[in-house]
C-alpha cells in the first residue's frame, strides 16, 4: 500500500479513493471502480457546496430526499441523542419507542385503513417487502398461483432483484437479469406521449381498457399485485391523466389484485401531503411503500403501511402458524425512528403547508421555460417537476437531438451554481421542500441561461436547427 503522509511523499490526491476503490451506483463498465464524480463537502438549506468551494441551490434534493434541507440541526440532534439512549436493539426479539410511537403517527395519516407499518431500510427494500407480503398472503389464502406483478413502462421501482425486475424505464434492464416470468407490463400513463390525435379522456380510457384487457388474457386468479408510483418519478415527472389511478384502483378491487402505490418519491411532503395516495389523488391502495423523505435523507429508512383488512385476515386464517419469513437486521432502527418523528413534527409544523403554498409559483415559474425552442414540455405536481426538451416538437423524438442533452444542460447550470438531475433529455427539478419564491426565482433563472447555453452549443456544432 502508498504511504499516504509519510514525511517527504506527496499528499495522496483528495479523492483518490473514489479515482481508485469506490464503486458508485449505476456505473458504466468503462468506467467502474475508477471513476470520479462531482465531490460535494458541505450542506445548507437549499444549497450544497462542491469541492471548489461553488455553492449550489440542490436541484433535485440529494435524491428526492433531503425534504426538509440541509443541515437542520433539530434533526442531527436528535440522530446524536437518540445515539446515545439507544443506538440499536434487535427488531427480531425487541422493540424501541420511537418505532412504535412512528408506527402510530404514521397510521394516522395513512389514507383508509393502512394502519400497520413494516419499517425496511429504503425504498427497494420497501417494495421487496410489500411484494413478499403479497405472495405470504396468497400462500396463506391458499392461491399459491395468484402471484403475478403488473407494472408499467416508465416505472422505477428499485434494485433488488424483484422490485428491480418490475422497473419499466427504457435501458434500465438492457444489460440485467429480472424475474421476467413474475412481471406482466402495461404502458406508461405518459400524457405528452399518448398516441397522435387522440384526446387525454381517450387516452385514459386507453389505459383503462389495457389494464381490463390484460387481467382477461392473463386471469385475474394470477395476478397477486398492481404495483404504481402515483407520478412516475425517475421516469421523468409522469403525471398521469385525471382519473386514470381510481379506475385502475377499482379495477384492483373488482379482480382482488392487490394495489401497491409506490410513494417512495411523493409521500412526505414532495405533493404537500403526508402520503399523496388519498389526499391528493384520492385512492385507498392496500400497501404504500416509502422512504427517502421519512427521514429527509438523514438516515436510510424506508417502509410500507399495510391494510388491516389483509392484517386481520391473516389472524383469522386457518393458517395463523404461517410465518412472514422477512425482515432486516436494521428494521425499526431506532435512530431512523426517532429522526423520522422529529421530521414529521416538523412537517406537520409549517412545511408541508409551505410546500403547499409555494408549489403553484413553483410550477408556474419552471413552466416559462417552454418558450425556449429546445423544450418539448415542462411537466409536474407539487415541488416536482420536469423539463423535457425535443429536437423538435412536432416529432417529440427525444433522442433525435443528443442522448446527452441533460448532461450538457447539468454542465451549463453547475457553472451557474444548480445542480440538476438530468435524465438524459430531460432535467427534474425537485428541491428541498423549503425553498423560498426568490430561491425558486434563481433556479429558474440559472436553468434558463443553462438551457439557452446549451441551445448556442447544439447549433454550433450543428447538431441542432432550432
Ligand atoms: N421506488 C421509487 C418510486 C423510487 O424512486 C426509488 C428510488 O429512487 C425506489 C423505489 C428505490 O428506493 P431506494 O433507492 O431507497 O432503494
Amino acid at each position: 500500500k502508498k504511504p499516504v503522509d509519510d514525511a517527504g511523499s506527496p499528499p495522496a490526491p483528495r479523492f483518490e479513493g473514489a479515482e481508485r476503490h469506490l464503486i458508485q451506483p449505476w456505473p458504466y463498465a468503462g468506467a467502474i471502480g475508477n471513476e470520479a464524480r462531482t465531490p460535494i463537502e458541505t450542506g445548507d438549506g437549499i444549497y450544497i457546496t462542491d469541492a471548489d468551494g461553488r455553492r449550489l441551490i440542490d436541484g433535485p434534493a440529494g435524491m428526492w430526499c433531503v425534504n426538509l434541507g440541509h443541515r437542520r440541526e433539530e434533526l442531527a440532534r436528535v440522530m446524536a441523542d437518540q445515539a446515545m439512549e439507544l443506538s440499536y436493539n434487535t427488531p427480531w426479539y425487541t422493540m424501541s419507542d420511537p418505532s412504535a410511537e412512528l408506527a402510530r403517527r404514521l397510521a394516522a395519516h395513512a389514507p383508509g385503513d393502512l394502519e400497520h407499518v413494516f419499517f425496511t431500510t429504503g425504498g427497494s427494500s420497501a417494495v421487496e417487502t410489500a411484494l413478499r407480503f403479497m405472495q405470504f398472503i396468497n400462500n396463506v389464502r391458499g392461491r399459491p398461483d395468484k402471484k403475478l406483478i403488473l407494472s408499467r413502462g416508465g416505472a422505477y421501482h428499485g434494485s433488488t432483484y424483484l422490485s428491480a425486475s418490475l422497473n419499466g424505464r427504457p435501458r434500465d434492464r438492457d444489460w440485467m437479469d429480472g424475474a421476467d416470468d413474475l412481471v406482466v407490463k402495461l404502458s406508461c400513463p405518459d400524457p405528452f406521449r399518448r398516441p397522435a390525435g387522440m384526446t387525454i379522456e381517450a387516452f385514459t380510457d386507453f389505459l383503462v381498457d389495457e389494464f381490463r384487457a390484460t387481467v382477461e388474457r392473463v386471469g385475474a386468479e394470477r395476478i397477486g399485485a398492481f404495483v404504481a408510483e402515483p407520478v412516475q418519478a425517475s421516469g421523468g415527472v409522469i403525471v398521469p391523466p385525471p382519473g386514470y389511478l381510481p379506475r385502475i384502483r377499482n379495477l384492483c378491487r373488482d379482480n382482488d389484485i392487490l394495489y401497491v402505490s409506490d410513494e417512495v418519491v411523493t409521500a412526505f411532503g414532495r405533493l404537500g401531503e403526508v402520503f399523496a395516495s388519498g389526499d391528493v389523488f384520492g385512492i385507498e391502495p392496500d400497501m404504500i411503500t416509502f422512504a427517502k423523505g421519512v427521514t429527509s435523507g438523514y438516515f436510510p429508512l424506508g417502509g410500507v403501511m399495510i391494510s388491516a383488512r389483509l392484517t386481520e385476515e391473516l389472524r383469522r386464517s386457518n393458517h395463523p402458524q404461517a410465518m412472514f419469513g422477512h425482515g432486516y437486521t436494521f428494521s425499526s432502527h431506532p435512530i431512523g425512528c426517532a429522526v423520522a418523528l422529529k421530521n414529521l413534527d416538523l412537517l406537520e409544523g409549517g412545511v408541508l403547508e409551505h410546500a403547499r403554498t409555494v408549489a403553484p409559483y413553483f410550477q408556474e415559474q419552471l413552466k416559462t421555460l417552454e418558450d425556449l425552442a429546445l423544450v418539448g414540455e415542462v411537466r409536474g405536481a407539487g415541488l416536482m417537476a420536469c423539463v423535457e426538451c425535443v429536437a423538435d416538437r412536432e416529432s417529440k423524438n427525444p433522442l433525435a437531438l443528443d442522448n446527452a442533452v441533460g448532461k450538457r444542460i447539468d454542465a451549463h447550470c453547475h457553472e451557474l451554481g444548480l445542480l440538476v438531475r438530468p435524465l438524459i433529455n430531460m432535467c427534474v427539478m425537485s428541491p428541498p421542500l423549503i425553498i423560498t419564491r426568490d430561491q425558486i426565482d434563481d433556479m429558474v433563472a440559472i436553468l434558463r441561461e443553462g438551457i439557452s447555453r446549451t441551445m448556442d452549443d447544439l447549433r454550433r456544432e450543428g447538431l441542432w436547427q432550432g
